[in-house]
């Protein structure tokens, strides 16, 4: 069962990242409100750490707005500086025009973060009811490469091209992050997945670095699982997997798979992870624009993102108190947003939230 006990010990290991930190000193943190709903949920995230008293300091940052002329991109100097200064950062939903305009301000931070890896577990919610109620997946997605390499070009009218890139160092380095988040929070099972029966050469070379990384673990299971049928197995049994580590594309589709199976975006949140502990925490949800300024948002996943940003801090008190009084809001069900069926808005939830600390 993932009820009662057990179930909270499950959440508590994971939702924590490898974080190396155990301090509870007051810690200056960078905030990326977002657009959309974005600052709606952040909003609600302040006021919860205000309420738990919580040692974190923001330093919020709006960007895409303008155009910065030393960035020569919608993401500032200055803001990208916040984060490599402070280490660590919580960011909201930022949109990213469709076939069109400028280039994604998630992917520009990721890469020029180098943000490598990102950690999205999906997890059944006490007392809210879905088809399954023993969802425990983490999906670890590469986060610089792939198809979202960002290039792409018309080669004649009528026919465009578009640059899988993968390399070996990217896919050591995150293949080796899903075993080594494995081995810390006691799991017992990785699952590359991929399309190397077409894509032979590119994630052909994804898994052969999965394997090599793989040799090093004998005592962690290792399997591969071709993606189309990772889908229907994810569908009919969730149960059959534990942590998964596959390409960029795969595991930002996968993620939003495994979110329907808990009850949807608005409970599942994700990790940013970097070289030297850096780590920028974010809802693994867009800007919801259908509901952006309505105080409809569910909070939730900005706010278990900003429990594992905590995690990661070695905040753990802090860390548990706010998880907990999340889950008890959501098993009580007296203030559900409208995505989980209801008629709470994002401030009586939030409300909720905090009287439950
Ligand atoms: P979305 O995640 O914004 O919304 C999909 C559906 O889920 C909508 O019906 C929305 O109302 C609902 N939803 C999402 N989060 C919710 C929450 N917290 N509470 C209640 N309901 C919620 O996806 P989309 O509509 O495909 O994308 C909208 C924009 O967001 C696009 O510009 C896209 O590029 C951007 N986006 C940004 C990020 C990011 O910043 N990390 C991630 C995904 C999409």
């Amino acid at each position: 069962t993932i009820r009662g006990y057990e179930s909270s010990a499950r959440h508590q290991l994971l939702y924590r990242c490898l974080g190396t930190s155990t301090k509870d000193t007051v810690v200056r943190a960078t905030l990326f409100p977002g657009d959309g709903i974005g600052p709606e949920i952040a909003s609600s995230v302040k006021q919860v750490f205000k309420a738990a008293e919580v040692p974190i300091e923001w330093e919020e940052h709006s960007i895409g707005t303008s155009v910065d002329p030393q960035t020569n991109s919608f993401v500032t100097f200055d803001s990208m500086e916040s984060v490599r200064k402070n280490g660590i950062g919580l960011k909201g939903p930022m949109t990213t025009p469709i076939g069109k305009g400028f280039r994604s301000l998630n992917l520009t931070l990721r890469k020029s973060l180098g943000l490598y890896a990102n950690v999205r577990p999906c997890l059944s919610i006490p007392g809210y009811k879905t088809p399954y109620d023993n969802v425990d997946l983490v999906t670890i997605r590469e986060n610089t490469e792939g198809e979202y390499s960002g290039l792409e070009h018309q080669v004649v009218k009528g026919v465009v091209e578009s640059l899988k890139i993968i390399t070996r160092h990217a896919s050591l380095r995150v293949a080796d992050y899903a075993f080594q988040y494995a081995r810390s929070n006691g799991r017992k099972r990785v699952s590359a997945i991929h399309k190397a029966n077409i894509m032979k050469k590119t994630d052909g070379l994804f898994l052969q670095c999965c394997r090599e990384v793989a040799e090093k673990h004998p005592d962690i299971v290792y399997e591969e699982v071709i993606i189309d049928n990772c889908c229907m197995m994810l569908v009919k049994n969730p149960s059959l997997f534990d942590v998964l580590v596959m390409p960029n594309l795969y595991g930002d589709i996968i993620s939003d798979l495994c979110a329907g199976l808990i009850g949807g975006l608005g409970l599942t949140p994700s990790c940013n992870i970097g070289d030297n502990g850096l780590a920028l925490a974010e809802a693994v949800h867009g800007t919801a624009p259908d509901i952006a300024g309505k105080n409809k948002a569910n909070p939730t996943a900005l706010l278990l993102s900003s429990v594992m940003m905590l995690r990661h801090l070695g905040m753990v008190e802090k860390a548990d108190r706010i998880q907990k009084a999340i889950l008890k809001t959501i098993e009580e069900g007296k203030y559900l947003t409208g995505d989980l069926g209801g008629k709470a808005s994002t401030t009586e939830y939030t409300m909720a939230v905090c009287e439950h600390l």
